[in-house]
């Protein structure tokens, strides 16, 4: 491809090399992606939800095929060594597929709803979930496979077309997610992509033919996403950033839990949203703990993705890179023990993972997010202490108790107001399909995965049948009786009286314009079941 000044290049974080580069969309591209998307998802929302799962099969042979290839993209445009590629990207999307094709569809099939309602005793009642339309898919860099994978699958299982805007960082790994889902089955035009800027992305989530946005990216975006969809009522999903706690207790297992630790906060070069970024730590192993953690986080090594038993990869862009190193150099300035975080020669942007000891409140470290190989340990005395410290965090996305106690752990998972709590684990919960996972607080809005990640993505809608041509009960003529009946009504159906249920129950069906209005069996069979299960407690 011929590249000019204003196409998108895109940097091999580890070697300050160009790897490719895509044009950016300008604003008819924008709205011509939206309207070929809005076509074809026509017919794709009228598919059954099993019929378009059983489509995703395609999909995902044609990932099998081109494993190896994404995840060397993965590790070349991103940074990520070849393992988190594989473990962190690409195992994750393959669940989520399989997820979609065996099991999400069903939670979205037309549901019968059997009124108790004694009075709509005459109508066929349903919950159908029907698609939103055409939702925006914008991601971040962080992720830049698994997060529009996933979120593009999810929008089509739920029958919608989608219109990607992966991150100016990353766009080939863009493009090429577009590509998997040009397969057979799929309608073409279904998955349409924009490269660019915020301002392209800011086209799409403003663009008339959009019902929906499901926005990935940092907490200062979302809540300008959230500002321009408002207008427009676009349903909008936000998955935000964290600052996300481990909590260790006296008891836990110190070399497991240090080990959990040191991975939960430098996979990914500490580029993951629900990266541990601070481990609030009881006072009586702080030192000992701070100590293990240091010498293990100076043992890994920090290279480039594709070397032999790397742990560490390069920070994505140099934009990151500068956040990282700016706050380390905040908190050095101000006398705070960093233990580590030392940059790497060479035109590769490595920092080596750094363990920051006690950082007073104020300092950037300890207040924002980092999104580095950087993780601050803070003492705490008191259990309650510690909850109340992770519950007082702008952020709620995850956190993690580590302890051997079960009752402990147990209370932490009450206890703590966060999109998933871990015990003696962390980060992984993304990996699984069936969890949901979102934030409290400015971590986000709804859920993705799973199904309550599936029903963001639908319209919920009512439908209501009947072919009995009586006219109702509650239509016009109104009068006493009707007063007289519906009166009976609350009491018949809904006393807490059971001798006053009965006694109406009776008398109900002996009234001219119940019996001429209402279906009088399905009224008796609904009233005594209410009754039998008021006797029964059921
Ligand atoms: P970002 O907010 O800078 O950008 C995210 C995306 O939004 C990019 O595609 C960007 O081009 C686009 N964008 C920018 N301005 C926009 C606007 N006004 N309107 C619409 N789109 C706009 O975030 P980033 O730096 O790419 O990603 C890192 C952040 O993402 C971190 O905060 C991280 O925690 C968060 N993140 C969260 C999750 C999660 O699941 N909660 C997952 C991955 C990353």
């Amino acid at each position: 491809m011929k590249l000019d000044k204003k196409s998108l290049i895109s940097i091999n974080p580890s070697t300050g090399e160009a790897l490719g580069g895509v044009p950016p969309a300008g604003q008819e591209d924008v709205a011509k992606a939206v309207d070929l998307a809005q076509k074809a998802q026509y017919k794709w929302g009228l598919l059954e939800p099993r019929d378009r799962a059983q489509r995703f099969k395609k999909v995902q042979e044609a990932l099998m095929i081109k494993m190896e290839d994404v995840a060397r993209l993965i590790s070349m445009e991103q940074g990520k060594t070849l393992v988190e590629a594989y473990c962190m990207e690409i195992y994750p999307v393959f669940e989520g597929m399989a997820f979609a094709i065996h099991e999400a569809w069903k939670g979205i099939r037309d549901r019968r709803v059997r009124s108790w309602v004694p009075i709509f005793a005459s109508h066929a009642m349903e919950v159908r979930y029907g698609p939103l339309g055409v939702v925006a898919v914008i991601s971040p860099w962080n992720y830049p496979f698994a997060v529009p994978f996933l979120g593009i699958l999810a929008a089509l299982s739920a029958g919608n077309g989608v219109v990607l805007k992966p991150s100016p960082y990353t766009p080939l790994l863009g493009d090429l997610v577009e590509e998997f889902f040009q397969v057979d089955g799929i309608p073409d035009g279904l998955v349409q992509v924009v490269q660019g800027d915020g301002g392209v992305g800011h086209r799409l989530v403003t663009q008339p033919g959009i019902s929906g946005i499901f926005f990935t990216g940092s907490v200062a975006t979302g809540k300008k996403v959230c500002e321009a969809a408002a207008p427009g009522m676009k349903r909008v999903i936000l998955e935000l950033g964290g600052k996300d706690p481990a909590i260790v207790l006296a008891d836990a297992d110190m070399d497991y839990t240090v080990e959990g630790i040191l991975w939960a906060s430098m996979a990914n070069a500490g580029q993951s949203c629900a990266s541990v970024e601070v481990a609030l730590v009881h006072r009586p192993i702080f030192d000992r703990f701070v100590r293990t953690l240091a010498d293990k986080a100076q043992c890994l090594k920090v290279g480039h993705p594709f070397e032999d038993r790397v742990e560490v990869g390069p920070l994505s862009n140099t934009s990151q890179y500068e956040r990282v190193l700016s706050q380390l150099e905040e908190a050095r300035a101000a006398g705070v023990g960093v233990l580590g975080g030392e940059i790497l020669e060479g035109d590769g942007l490595f920092i080596k993972p750094a363990v920051v000891v006690n950082p007073p409140r104020g300092l950037r470290v300890l207040e924002e997010e980092t999104f580095g190989p950087v993780v601050s340990v803070v003492p705490f005395d008191e259990v309650e202490e510690a909850i109340d410290m992770a519950n007082g965090m702008p952020y709620g996305l995850t956190a993690s108790v580590w302890t051997t106690n079960p009752s402990c752990g147990e209370r932490f998972a009450r206890h703590l107001r966060y999109g998933a709590v871990t015990v003696n684990d962390h980060l992984f919960t993304f990996a699984e399909p069936r969890l949901p996972w979102g934030g409290f607080r400015e971590s986000g809005l709804g859920r993705s995965h799973g199904l309550p990640g599936l029903m963001e993505l639908v319209e919920t809608k009512a439908v209501a049948q009947t072919y009995c041509c009586k006219p109702r009960l509650w239509w016009y003529p109104y009068g006493k009786d009707l007063v007289d009946i519906m009166r009976g009504n609350v009491k018949g159906f809904l006393s807490p009286s059971l001798t006053t249920r009965w006694r109406e129950l009776f008398s109900l069906p002996l009234k001219r314009r119940v019996r001429e209005r209402v279906d009088l069996k399905g009224f008796v069979v609904r009233g005594a079941v209410r009754v039998v299960r008021a006797l029964t407690g059921r």
